[in-house]
């Protein structure tokens, strides 16, 4: 049985959520589809009994006004704290002190506000949805044998991910085609004794780590967690290597930089590994939205590919739908 709703928004990353809450709060009745068991996208955090790591997105910035203003409400909720440690860079010989800015962690993981987002919203997990068409009313949603309605969709996706969804002649299909999104490996440590680095995360300019980071130094975080990501060669040239192949070379990595900062080689008590396939790109070129058709797109490879673009993304694709309905109605006045 088909349900109705003003708005469907697929994908309850930071995009998809940021769209939803802008729309919800304009009134419309919005719906978020979402594949996984639970929100927040690349924004993850994985836990086991060991620990917890931040596998996905590492923590965010805020430049723009609208998302410092968003910002602050979350650190006044303590839905996010500050990252104060220090960040290093490596290139290959020296270590040196990364810029200084302010970095932003969910606490007490990554997807943390947008778990407060989603309370507010009517959000159905474990639902892939596999085609969307343009009907008479607007457009169907299909996951399988389920099938939703609106007049208007929001798809937040990573770029190839909405262009699989998209219909060929649809104008905004060519805008998601093509888009280029680089893959990464993260690999999750624990070690049984402390790491003596002076950093709590260290971008990485030489061999197969980009980045690695003390994750258990971000606020409302404990324990010995280390997390590495692969650079996007490396993962590019690893991309179907079996979890246990890539854990090894990239430990073997991580030792030998331990080695030359003068560490003995730790103890490993735990390792886990985790491939994004779409973790990073953004489009060249400001993409247009043909909102007129009721289909957006938000996504952070709109805006720049971080987590302050997808939210900017999100509400620029909400507003875009308020403008069109907005629009529609006066010509009907
Ligand atoms: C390894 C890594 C490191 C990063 N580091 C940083 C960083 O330090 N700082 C920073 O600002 N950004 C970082 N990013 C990027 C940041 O995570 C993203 O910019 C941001 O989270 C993207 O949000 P989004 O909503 O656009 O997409 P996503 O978070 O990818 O959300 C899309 C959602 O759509 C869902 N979905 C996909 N297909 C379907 C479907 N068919 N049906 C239903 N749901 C579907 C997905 O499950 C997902 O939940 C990093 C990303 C990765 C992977």
């Amino acid at each position: 049985m088909a349900a109705s709703w003003d708005v469907i928004v697929i994908g309850a990353g930071m995009a998809g959520l940021s769209a939803a809450q802008q729309l919800h709060a304009a009134g419309r009745r919005v719906l978020v589809l979402e594949k996984s068991r639970g929100i927040g996208g690349r924004m993850a955090t994985r836990r086991d009994e060991t620990g917890q790591w931040d596998h996905g997105a590492q923590y965010f910035t805020a430049r723009s006004a609208a998302f410092r203003r968003q910002v602050a409400i979350w650190l006044r909720a303590n839905l996010i704290g500050r990252w104060h440690a220090p960040i290093y860079a490596w290139d290959g010989q020296n270590l040196s002190i990364s810029s200084p800015q302010q970095r932003f962690v969910g606490t007490p993981k990554m997807n943390a506000p947008l778990g407060a987002i989603a309370a507010t919203l009517d959000v159905k997990l474990s639902v892939q949805v596999t085609a969307i068409e343009a009907t008479a009313q607007g457009w169907q949603v299909n996951a399988g044998e389920q099938i939703w309605q609106a007049p208007q969709l929001v798809l937040a996706l990573p770029a190839p991910q909405a262009a699989a969804l998209i219909p060929v002649a649809h104008p905004m299909q060519a805008a998601a085609e093509n888009i280029p999104m680089s893959p990464c490996w993260a690999v999750m440590l624990s070690s049984e004794h402390a790491i003596n680095l002076p950093f709590a995360g260290a971008f990485i300019n030489d061999g197969a780590i980009s980045w690695l980071a003390h994750n258990s130094s971000k606020p409302g975080r404990s324990g010995q967690h280390w997390l590495l990501h692969a650079s996007v060669a490396w993962s590019q040239a690893h991309l179907e290597d079996s979890a246990d192949e890539v854990i090894a070379l990239l430990i073997q990595a991580f030792n030998r930089l331990l080695a030359r900062w003068g560490q003995a080689e730790p103890h490993w008590q735990h390792a886990g590994a985790h491939r994004w396939r779409f973790a990073q790109g953004s489009s060249t070129q400001a993409v247009v939205q043909s909102a007129e058709t009721g289909l957006v797109l938000a996504g952070d490879w709109l805006a720049g590919g971080r987590i302050e673009g997808a939210y900017l993304s999100g509400i620029d694709a909400a507003n875009a739908l308020l403008a069109a309905t907005a629009g529609q109605q006066r010509n009907q006045s």
